[in-house]
């Protein structure tokens, strides 16, 4: 596969097994294939949301378009986990595994969660700056945040 073809929805349900995609959320899928990480963005108000839904949940419009945002954003919540579903690469063991919810520079209140990738448990804290980057995950590109280092 090349990255000029769209992948179809089969191929995006092989492609993410841990994933349920569906109608509302097959662009943000199609969009992690290209390391992009797009919310869907009303055409009308320009609000973005997220997670997908089929309007507006701002004027309630279904004209939306997924529109790539920067990851870049600030822990707006932490958690630890220490047990939970297994999933490739987090030994749950070895460290308590982050999983961060960060919102994002584009919208007041616009939120993504995710892990973040190379830090210790104890960097990780509310209000820290995170840009986005990706890894594999199953072999396919997978959205994680890393610290920022404060000049
Ligand atoms: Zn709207």
């Amino acid at each position: 596969m090349t990255l000029t073809e769209i992948p179809s929805d089969a191929e995006l349900v092989e492609r993410f097994p841990y994933a349920s995609i569906d109608h509302d959320n097959k662009a943000l899928y199609r969009g992690w294939l290209e390391k992009s990480l797009r919310m869907n963005r009303c055409d009308d108000c320009q609000r973005f949301h997220h997670p997908p839904k089929p309007v507006c949940p701002s004027c309630w419009c279904s004209s939306l378009v997924p529109s790539e945002v920067s990851g870049r954003g600030t822990i707006h919540l932490a958690m630890f986990l220490h047990q939970g579903p297994p999933a490739p690469g987090v030994d749950y063991a070895k460290a308590p595994h982050p999983v961060v919810t960060v919102e994002l520079e584009e919208q007041e209140g616009l939120r993504f969660t995710s892990t973040v990738a190379g830090c210790a448990p104890e960097e990780v804290r509310i209000g820290a700056l995170v840009e986005l980057d990706w890894v594999d995950r199953l072999g396919a590109p997978f959205p994680v945040f890393r610290l920022v280092e404060k000049s």
